[in-house]
């Protein structure tokens, strides 16, 4: 039988750890690292998540605020207000949620974002600055992947890891800070051939792929370690993996649940980014 990995224990240290950081980066600096989110969109599920990051970000004592721009908001005024952001001292952190309103073009707001404020890891530089191994600000479920196989006691150096699903969000930057880790690194996608057979070599297994229970028993190697990013629904509409998480959890070492594993990590890093972030912009490294 599997350990399974208890995400939300471990987003809870996180936090933890974080608010100990804020609570002192405030107390020398007398203020708040400050986070700053656009939602300038109508996706009601990005309305949660930006609701659940406010709420968290607050828990912590990180300063900030949510700007919702009404749908009559234009391209120009969008990356007038990233600007603004990006002049503003008081500001470390700048997440911009997509998906964003129709007639908006996400890539040059993105590109816009000061890279030393991109708490989401996604501006060219600092994903250049990941595969370089620079440093920077790196993104968050990727990050949240990595602490949770910390946790788990991986054994990275020298290891087999396959990464299925290669999204600039997700796959590429999780490879790449597997690489970072000395793993010997596959990343898998929709064209791979013989996918279960490749999966199957592998120690370390990630999936960000977006199928329900695609990865079955015969996928996996016995006593390997397994990450879960996918988040769907299953036939009857309950939350679940890419994994088919009954079939696996006998044979693997460890392996991360859906709900409650990969999910909520991904807020503690951002909070964690948006900390990161203060310091560097503080001259603290
Ligand atoms: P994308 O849709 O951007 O990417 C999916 C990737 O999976 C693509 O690279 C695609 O390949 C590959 N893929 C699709 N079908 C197959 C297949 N049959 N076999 C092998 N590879 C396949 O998704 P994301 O990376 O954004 O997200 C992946 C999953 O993770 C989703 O379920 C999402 O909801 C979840 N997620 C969870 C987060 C969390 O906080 N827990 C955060 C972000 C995402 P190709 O490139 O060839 O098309």
């Amino acid at each position: 039988m599997a350990t399974r990995i208890d995400g939300k224990a471990i987003a809870q240290a996180v936090r933890s750890e974080v608010a100990s950081g804020v609570a002192e980066f405030t107390q020398r600096h007398g203020r708040a690292p400050g986070l700053h989110v656009i939602l300038a969109g109508d996706d009601p599920a990005s309305a949660v998540y930006v609701r659940n990051k406010e709420k968290m970000a607050k828990e912590v004592g990180i300063a900030g605020e949510v700007h919702r721009p009404d749908r009559s908001i234009t391209q120009d005024e969008l990356m007038a207000l990233v600007s603004q952001l990006n002049a503003d001292p008081q500001v470390d952190g700048i997440l911009v949620q997509l998906p964003l309103f129709q007639h908006l073009v996400a890539a040059p707001v993105l590109d816009l974002i000061d890279p030393a404020k991109d708490v989401d890891g996604f501006h060219p530089v600092n994903v250049g600055r990941l595969w370089s191994g620079l440093g920077g600000l790196v993104p968050c479920t990727p990050r949240g992947c990595m602490r949770l196989l910390a946790e788990a006691g991986a054994e990275l150096k020298g290891a087999r890891a396959m990464v299925v699903g290669r999204s600039n969000l997700v796959g590429k930057p999780m490879a790449a800070l597997l690489l970072a880790q000395h793993c010997t690194v596959t990343l898998a996608h929709s064209r791979t051939r013989d996918l279960g057979q490749r999966c199957r070599e592998a120690d370390i297994l990630v999936a960000a792929v977006g199928r329900a229970k695609m990865i079955k028993r015969d996928w996996v190697k016995p006593g390997a370690i397994v990450i879960d990013v996918g988040m769907n629904r299953d036939e009857n509409g309950k939350l679940c993996g890419d994994v088919d998480y009954a079939e696996v959890e006998p044979i693997a070492q460890a392996i991360t649940p859906v709900p409650g594993g990969v999910g909520p990590m991904t807020i503690a890093m951002l909070l964690d980014n948006t900390l990161t972030a203060a310091k560097a912009r503080e001259g603290e490294g």
